[in-house]
């Protein structure tokens, strides 16, 4: 029965067109075989032509149009056979961890890459919707709890870019938020190659919409700060008077954020929240103030990332309320029904 239903649904979703589509690549199978014999090049055509303009006309019901997009896409892949790779390396955002959360264009990156060098943070749920037989490389993992050093990193990029394969850079959250992703794109442009940027799902966005509290609200926040708790010298008055902070690698630096920004005038009974492991279903927060979460986090934090959110939007969260409301470890996942 469940097959049954399935199949339902899955020819509900797919056009009936995709029959024709995979006839006509039948028909031109062992010629696109004979004419690219490079594995990586003959995919590379399929991919631009199944997937985009051979596609489209069939969709639209131009079968012949589309033979003839076909057999052309044919040519221009042979005659680029002699002209060396430029490369390109997509930057993908995976967002907070979920599956569902990657972007959709993530998702079809992901399908398509020959090689996806991703680091600690990017899920096994995300990497899942990876091709079966993409190469991985995990940067994040070279040490105990180091990643490759960064410079390596972009060597690491720009010579697999320059190996004319399909690259995808994947990192966790959005890819120009505290993601070195900045760094990595001036670097591989720096060596010619292309870059693509495909925004993901930042930590704070997901941490607030599972926790249910608004980053914004007309009666309590107008300005949201992204910052990041790694930095030395932060300039607390401003921050102070900031409408919500998203501070990111906050955790470590809790003490010392609480006394620059009460120091600078945040009153102190100013709602906050830690958020562990946000956008994934092991979510866990800690509400309270940045008083109680010094004294709270040492003993609730378990390994997961965690994002600190301050503001008096914290308290207009799902479970409303202020005060310190310490889930205990392990505590079930946040009610999503928020
Ligand atoms: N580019 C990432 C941020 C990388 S910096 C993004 O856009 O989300 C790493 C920091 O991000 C962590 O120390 C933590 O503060 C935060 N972070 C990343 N993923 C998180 C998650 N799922 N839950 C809570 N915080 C997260």
């Amino acid at each position: 029965m469940l097959a049954r239903l399935l199949r339902a649904r899955i020819e509900s979703l797919v056009a009936p067109a995709y029959g024709r589509l995979g006839a006509l690549a039948d028909a031109f199978k062992a010629e696109t075989r004979r004419r690219l014999p490079d594995v990586l090049r003959r995919r590379r055509m399929l991919e631009r032509a199944l997937g985009g303009r051979v596609a489209e006309l069939m969709l639209a019901g131009q079968d012949e149009t589309a033979r003839a997009a076909y057999a052309e896409a044919l040519d221009a892949a042979e005659g680029e056979a002699d002209t060396p790779e430029r490369g390109i390396v997509h930057l993908v955002g995976a967002g907070p961890g979920a599956a569902d959360l990657l972007t959709l264009r993530a998702l079809r990156l992901l399908g398509e890459a020959d090689v996806i060098v991703h680091d600690r943070l990017v899920g096994a749920p995300v990497l899942e919707a990876a091709r079966r037989d993409a190469e991985r490389i995990d940067v994040g993992k070279s040490g105990p709890r180091h990643s490759l050093p960064q410079d390596e990193i972009n060597a690491l990029l720009v010579r697999l870019g320059r190996e004319g394969r399909k690259v995808v850079r994947l990192k966790g959250g959005d890819p120009f938020v505290f993601g070195r992703g900045g760094e990595e794109a001036e670097a591989l442009r720096a060596a010619g190659i292309t870059v693509e940027v495909v925004p993901g799902v930042t930590a704070a966005l997901a941490c607030a919409a599972q926790a249910g509290i608004p980053l914004t609200h007309r009666d309590a926040s107008q300005s949201l700060t992204f910052v990041t708790g790694h930095t030395a010298d932060l300039d607390w008055p401003t921050l102070a008077r900031s409408g919500t902070l998203a501070v990111y690698m906050g955790l470590s630096a809790l003490p010392r954020l609480r006394d620059g920004l009460l120091g600078a005038g945040l009153d102190p009974t100013t709602p906050a929240a830690l958020v562990e492991n946000g956008g994934r279903d092991t979510q866990r927060l800690l509400r309270g103030t940045l008083d109680s979460l010094v004294a709270d986090a040492p003993g609730w934090a378990e390994a997961g990332p965690v994002l600190l959110l301050v503001g008096a939007v914290v308290a207009r969260g799902a479970k409303g309320g202020q005060g310190s409301a310490l889930d205990p470890p392990g505590a079930a996942p946040l009610d999503r029904r928020t």
